[in-house]
């Protein structure tokens, strides 16, 4: 029996969320690639697949069609591909895949802003129904002095735009990104950011140094003051204090946070703002990662 395969290229990354979706790889690492505080993709340089090659790892799976539901299109920002070409990749999957119900992409804000209204509602129309962004931040100098290459209006006007067309956003912000000198505006221009755009999902993810913390300083281009997990808990308390959102799905529990916390935002927020607040005052009483408690 012939089993279907693709060669990734790897490392290959896909959000929590998408882990039983089948991932088609479209592009290959990142176009921009050059955060400071990100190395998923630094090992690769980005490429396009062509159409041939993707069409023919798509159909491979023919044989398995009635069983996919859910495909993600992988690398890291895949919505940077012009518009004709992502909807001949979609229009694809359509056809050999009759049951699929959700198709989503990680896309950078600018790739949003940068497609015109009707190529969004054409892309949606097409089935790509939710996009994840890592807006990292609301603050303009914070974005700046990580390399983000956006910044709040970029990230705003691609969002909003996105949102109009009826795609869904998952969107991301970096819990610790600053550091303690710029805690405190990253945390209050962040929840200006994500009250204006009102994503259906909304993650953190706490900022860690796989290449180790000096290395991450030499592309901080400023001074970066490393937080303890009080501090980090703090900033979060600030963040959430400052949403105003009205039915935004939140969640903290991937596994670089360490006090879980999910709910809908805002009807859950004063209940995550105490837990928040009793795990300031009571470290010791909550069961913190053991990792993270010895270096409170
Ligand atoms: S745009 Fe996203 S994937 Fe690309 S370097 Fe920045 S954080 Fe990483």
């Amino acid at each position: 029996m012939h089993y279907p395969s693709i060669e990734y290229e790897y490392p290959l990354f896909r959000p929590p969320s998408e882990a039983n979706s089948l991932i088609f790889q479209i592009t290959s690492g990142c176009s921009w690639n050059n955060c400071a505080f990100c190395e998923m993709y630094t090992q690769k340089k980005f490429k396009i697949k062509s159409f041939d090659l993707i069409k023919s790892e798509i159909l491979q799976f023919k044989g398995y069609s009635e069983k996919i539901n859910k495909i993600f299109l992988a690398d890291g920002d895949a919505m940077v591909l012009k518009t004709d070409k992502l909807l001949q990749i979609l229009e694809l999957i359509n056809k050999t895949f009759p049951n699929v119900r959700r198709i989503s992409a990680y896309a950078k804000p600018k790739d949003l802003k940068n497609k015109n209204i009707d190529e969004l509602k054409s892309l949606k129309n097409a089935g790509l129904t939710l996009v994840y962004v890592g807006l990292e931040s609301g603050d303009n100098e914070l974005l700046s002095i990580v390399n983000k290459g956006e910044n709040f209006d970029s990230s705003l006007q691609g969002l909003l735009k996105s949102n109009q067309a009826g795609i869904k956003s998952s969107v991301m912000i970096l819990n610790g990104l600053g550091g303690l000198n710029y805690w405190q505006q990253h945390a209050e221009n962040s929840a200006k950011l994500v009250n204006l755009i009102q994503p259906e999902f909304l993650s953190t993810l706490v900022l860690s140094f796989p290449f180790g913390i000096n290395h991450f300083k030499q592309k901080f281009n400023a001074e970066y003051v490393e937080m303890n997990i009080l501090q980090l808990l703090e900033e979060m308390q600030l963040f959430l204090s400052k949403t105003e959102l009205n039915q935004t799905v939140f969640r903290s529990d991937h596994a670089s946070n360490y006090l879980v916390l999910k709910g809908i935002l805002s009807k859950d927020k004063q209940s995550l703002l105490e837990k928040l607040n009793y795990t300031i005052k009571n470290p010791d009483k909550v069961n913190l990662r053991e990792e993270w408690q010895r270096g409170l």
